[in-house]
């Protein structure tokens, strides 16, 4: 049955950070960054630290409203609390199903830290993805690395062969920026089609690297790291927010205005390949129903039609939001909690 004009499946993110969302809350930082690597240790290396389990909860409560509010029922998060690691991945897994959202996790491994924060984040992503479920759908999960450049080669061998002894894939930044130029000979042997590559800005075209390539417009551009003209991969290519949000209606027409400002041929049917890529990343989020405020919900109307919003959203049958507001939760508290978890993140920031 072809489903009603105004409905699509819910919509999956195929790259964020849920521990990102508390960020807006925090005091900027006293010099202003003037590179990349830069901006990681002057915000993302800062708030990563200032987290514990409490904060991360509720960092992960006001992203998962936030997704399931622009009709994003599946987040594909990527975790990093260097001095909370233990239990992290259960604390946003249930966050998510709390609200309602179906959502894969990975803790990001990475050696900046010395080795034994490389193997305490190797045993969260192991001791998270043993305790899943296979016949839960809302709750799936993915080794998680933060980048080569901060891993030494052996930890990320061991990331990759516990993927595979799990049998799932490794979700890791690939050549961001500059600083990560080197990815694709560290990671060559490693890969297969169950990785998340994710931005791959400065991939070479035949990077020889298996995997989707996730892009991520509006953070590539927040960053300044350039464009990653994802049409040159022969991989398939999925979209994610890299934390700004979980609104993939927004992130899909940024990413056709993007691929436009490059290539002034281009048609939205690209862009929404990439949407729709995320539906063979997180299959169960086509059990998932969104009611738009607009109709038709096509490429070349959606690409052009700013603030169109979800009336209805429902997860494995269950309504989890309707009339524009979320039925499992309250969304005034879980945006109060979250002021104060950024209060208390600022005060150790
Ligand atoms: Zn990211």
């Amino acid at each position: 049955m072809t489903p009603p004009a105004d409905t699509t499946p819910g919509l999956v993110c195929a790259h964020h950070h849920l521990y990102s969302a508390l960020a807006r809350g925090l005091p900027g930082p006293a010099v202003t960054p003037t590179t990349f690597l830069g901006i990681l240790e002057a915000v993302w290396w800062r708030l990563d630290v200032a987290l514990d389990l409490d904060t991360i909860a509720a960092s992960a409560r006001l992203g998962a409203l936030e997704a399931l509010e622009s009709g994003c029922t599946a987040v594909i998060d990527h975790h990093e609390s260097p001095h909370a690691i233990e239990g992290s991945l259960d604390v946003i897994a249930d966050a998510c199903a709390e609200v309602g959202v179906r959502v894969s996790c990975a803790y990001g491994v990475t050696d900046r830290h010395g080795a034994d924060g490389a193997k305490a984040g190797l045993a969260e992503n192991e001791r998270y993805l043993r305790g899943l479920d296979p016949a839960d759908g809302r709750r799936r999960g993915l080794v998680g690395v933060h980048a080569a450049f901060t891993c030494t080669d052996d930890t990320l061998a061991a990331a990759a062969g516990m993927a595979a002894d799990l049998g799932t894939g490794v979700h890791i930044h690939v050549a961001e920026g500059p600083d990560d130029a080197a990815a694709a000979s560290r990671l060559a042997g490693l890969t297969d089609e169950r990785w998340l590559l994710v931005h791959g800005v400065g991939l070479a075209d035949h990077h020889g690297l298996a995997g989707t390539i996730v892009h991520n417009p509006r953070s590539n551009m927040n960053n300044s790291v350039g464009y990653a003209r994802p049409t040159r991969f022969a991989n398939p290519v999925a979209l994610g927010t890299d934390g700004i949000g979980a609104d993939m209606l927004d992130e899909f027409a940024l990413a056709f205005a993007r691929h436009r400002e490059d290539d002034v041929t281009a048609g939205a049917d690209t862009a929404w390949s990439w949407l729709a890529q995320g539906w063979r990343l997180f299959p169960e989020a086509l059990d998932d129903q969104v009611r738009w405020s607009y109709t038709p919900m096509e490429p070349w109307a959606l690409a052009y039609t700013t603030d169109v919003r979800p009336l209805e959203v429902s997860v494995g049958g269950e309504v989890v939001l309707a009339d524009g507001r979320a039925t499992r939760v309250d969304p005034v508290e879980i945006r109060a909690k979250a002021v104060e978890a950024a209060t208390r993140v600022a005060a150790r920031w």
